[in-house]
């Protein structure tokens, strides 16, 4: 597709990786684009922790946005350090990244999103606007309905809008169900000095700890911070049903203490000195495979056209190269339908592929059969 006045209208709802990664690599090629997001700030809420850039899909999509060499030169490669513990506290596997290791480094989601950000053309994201519905028009097109009270009309809708997607029901009935799982997102300032039996337990990337049902899961971001998640199964009710509330920190330590009884002292730290914000995170996830019949003027990608649990740290990767593809058939094609055909083509069996192994992931790591250590040092060396 070549840029002219008679250009198409495309618009992407949602400025994550996903949908930024697209806006990058459209107007690279001179093909005009504007990206809303709902949120009034970049800076307006936490972008939570470390995502690693796989060499095959983070990485591949970073390339095609011509942003591989500054996320080279910005990310920790020594993230990509791995340790798996009993609930004893005896280390059953760990990775420590050699020098020049490249296959998956970790960068800051705050980081990330800036890169993707500073090299877009001032005024490309529109920020504070609220995608509320969508109208499909006589002519093809669809009208975007924000909730601000603005309006737009488009050729093509770009769904990058996450889990609960305001674009997916134009072509999918599908809903997100609870994995049956919960994370509970802890962190921690200043660890060397504040935390050092903490830092020196997580190290320089990850550390897990998956037993019995439930596990913790801990990963060093950059500034001396280290973000980990509690992990049990249980209902999205957990809260209430315990007569909990979460700005109760004290009273949701102590629920997490008690349910982590037995675990060894250095695991159990991580609970006790955390700071005093505990976030709860229930695990969704879409139906796999994602499926719908192609429509002319929408397509959907990352989180909002396959949710998956986070195990396989492929959200984000993959939400990064769906985006790198479309924008690729869009600039290759000579016309949208054509292009989101191409897309789905490739999208849809890679998602559901990496949808069910998410799945499956999750359930067994969260399972009585853990820890399956032969299990985890695959898929560590698999996602390589
Ligand atoms: C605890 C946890 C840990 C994770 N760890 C990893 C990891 O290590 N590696 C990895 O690859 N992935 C990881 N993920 C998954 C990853 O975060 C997501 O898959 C990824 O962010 C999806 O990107 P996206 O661009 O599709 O959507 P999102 O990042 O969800 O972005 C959607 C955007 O759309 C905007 N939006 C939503 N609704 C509207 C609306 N109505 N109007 C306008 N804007 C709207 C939102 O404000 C947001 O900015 C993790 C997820 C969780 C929960």
């Amino acid at each position: 597709m070549t840029s002219t006045s008679q250009t198409p209208r495309i618009s992407i709802i949602g400025a994550g990786p996903g949908g930024l990664t697209t806006a990058r690599i459209l107007q690279q090629a001179g093909i005009p684009v504007t990206v809303y997001d709902r949120d009034p700030s970049p800076g307006f809420r936490d972008q939570g922790g470390t995502l690693d850039m796989q060499t095959d899909t983070g990485q591949k999509a970073l390339r095609a946005a011509g942003l591989l060499d500054e996320f080279m030169a910005i990310s920790r490669p020594e993230g990509q350090d791995m340790r798996s513990l009993a609930k004893d506290g005896t280390v059953l596997f760990e990775h420590h990244s050699p020098e020049g290791e490249t296959d998956a480094p970790e960068i800051d989601r705050a980081d990330l999103r800036e890169l993707l950000l500073r090299s877009l053309q001032p005024g490309t994201v529109r920020y504070g606007t609220n995608l509320d519905r969508t109208e499909p028009r006589g002519d093809g097109r669809l009208e975007l309905f924000f909730r601000d009270g603005t309006s737009e009309m488009v050729d093509l809708v770009i769904g990058a809008d996450g889990a609960w997607s305001k674009v997916r029901p134009l072509v999918s009935a599908a809903e997100p169900f609870h994995e049956g799982v919960i994370f509970v997102e802890i962190q921690f300032d200043n660890v060397d000095a504040q935390h050092p039996e903490v830092a020196k337990l997580v190290g320089r990337g990850g550390m897990f700890a998956m037993e019995d049902n439930k596990g913790i899961v801990a990963q060093r971001q950059s500034g001396n911070r280290i973000r980990a998640y509690v992990a049990f199964r249980d209902g999205t009710d957990w809260l209430e049903r315990r007569g909990l509330e979460l700005d109760n920190a004290s009273a949701v330590r102590a629920t997490l203490l008690e349910m982590f009884e037995g675990w060894s002292p250095e695991l159990r730290r991580l609970i006790e000195e955390c700071n005093d914000l505990f976030l709860s995170r229930p695990l969704f996830a879409l139906p796999v495979p994602p499926q719908w019949t192609t429509r002319a003027g929408v397509t959907l990608l990352g989180d909002a056209a396959h949710l998956m649990s986070p195990v396989s740290g492929l959200g984000a990767n993959t939400a990064m190269l769906d985006g790198a593809d479309l924008a690729q058939a869009i600039i290759r094609e000579p016309d949208l339908p054509s292009a989101v055909t191409a897309y789905e083509a490739l999208m849809f069996p890679r998602a559901a592929t990496n949808a069910a192994a998410s799945h499956e992931g999750l359930q067994m790591m969260v399972s009585d059969g853990a820890p399956d250590t032969d299990h985890f040092a695959l898929e560590h060396q698999g996602s390589k």
